[in-house]
């Protein structure tokens, strides 16, 4: 009944690693591609014309539920347009549905078969999601990719406590699909007045596969989940504190399973080594805060590995964070001068350190996605990887 709402095709494989379109009602993205998150409908410190620019070219972002859910508010959106017109984003949006951040809130919340019970970080309020309502609040928000309800199991739980939270989340998500078709429906009853109902367009539904790293749970959770059917799957619950290779090992058993024509999204995750290898076993999207948090906290993302800004050793360095770098932050700035902007507190050192983050991780989802159609991935992934490791010196 959905079938307009986002489109996907795999146009080169190289290995187990795909090169794919995915088009949606706000724009064509090539994949696999690295979506920066905009939690409170703001990547943090980056400008829309920024992300827009041929040099980063962010063809889709991150909002979450939870945090717009609290602040603004639904109402506020909503009277506003969705959350497209609200922050003047013209491009793609995709939004998970809050289960990830009411589980992370421990003590603050009640897991219930119902939903989730949850106090606000900010204002020790009480708020209620569950599968229905995380799908109302999204219908209003208007994404183009609607993230199903899912409860997240701790990254080491035992293998009964993962299965009796993966059941839940499959029958979290066949609640989700039920009211989403719902909201869907109404929204075109009302023959393009949407809003009426809070449906601003056409939206797509992924579901989510958990199982924690029980490699059985997974499969048994991605069986279930395609059966309910959706127009795209992710893999949740990873990148979670559980060991990378661990991580890697769920994704190469779990990955070659999902639907071949339809997008594979690992969620959360993760540094440019962990893209790489998820793209090298089959994964088409990924979301992270990484780059943006290590903006704010002075560390930057280059082709030799991670940079502390806030070292000594830079002082009198007139080079740049990454002398293979080609964005703008790099063509004009010294080490010297970033580290003395982030010693002295000066908000631009975020703004310029997120900026370069954001271009290497975009910059190298490109190169990854030009050497999978030309069928050098492998070998694109092994000289990368070996540079990561060199080090800054
Ligand atoms: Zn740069």
């Amino acid at each position: 009944m959905n079938e307009s709402a986002i489109r996907f095709e795999v146009t080169a494989q190289d290995g187990t690693a795909r090169a794919g379109v995915l088009e949606t009602r706000h724009g064509t993205i090539e994949t696999p591609v690295f979506m920066p998150v905009g939690t409170l409908g703001t990547v943090k410190g980056v400008r829309f014309e920024a992300l827009e620019s041929a040099e980063l070219d962010a063809r889709i972002i991150l909002g979450n539920t939870y945090h717009l859910l609290l602040r603004p508010g639904v109402e506020i959106i909503r009277s506003c347009g969705g959350l497209h017109r609200f922050i003047s984003w013209p491009r793609a949006l995709l939004t998970d549905s809050g289960g990830f951040q009411v589980w992370s809130l421990g003590a603050l919340r009640r897991i219930a078969e119902e939903g989730v019970e949850f106090r606000s970080h900010i204002d020790g309020t009480l708020h209620f999601l569950s599968p229905e309502v995380s799908m109302e609040v999204q219908a209003t928000l208007g994404s183009d990719i609607v993230m199903v309800f899912d409860e997240c199991a701790p990254g080491q739980a035992a293998h009964e406590e993962s299965q009796r939270s993966m059941e839940r989340t499959a029958r979290w998500a066949a609640r989700s699909r039920a009211r989403f078709d719902e909201l869907q429906r109404q929204g075109m009853d009302t023959g393009g007045t949407a809003e009426r109902v809070g449906v601003s367009g056409a939206q797509a539904l992924f579901g989510i596969v958990q199982g924690a790293t029980h490699l059985d749970l997974r499969r048994e959770s991605l069986e279930r989940t395609v059966e309910i059917g959706f127009d795209g799957y992710a893999l949740g619950g990873l990148s979670v504190g559980e060991e990378d290779h661990v991580m890697y090992d769920v994704v190469e058993d779990t990955a070659p399973l999902m639907p071949r024509d339809q997008p594979r999204y690992l969620m959360g995750v993760g540094t440019p080594e962990n893209l790489l290898e998820a793209v090298a076993r089959g994964i088409d999207m990924f979301d992270c805060v990484i780059p943006t948090r290590s903006g704010r906290t002075g560390q930057a993302w280059t082709s030799r590995g991670k940079l502390n800004i806030k070292n000594a050793r830079w002082a009198r360095d007139s080079r740049p964070l990454d002398e293979s770098c080609e964005c703008s932050v790099c063509r004009r700035h010294s080490r010297a001068y970033l580290r003395h902007l982030y010693i002295t507190g000066e908000m631009l050192a975020s703004v310029l350190l997120t900026h370069h983050n954001l271009a290497f991780f975009l910059d190298t989802m490109k190169r990854v996605r030009q050497s999978i159609r030309s069928g050098d991935f492998a070998r694109f992934q092994q000289a990368f990887l070996e540079q990561i490791s060199f080090g800054s010196e």
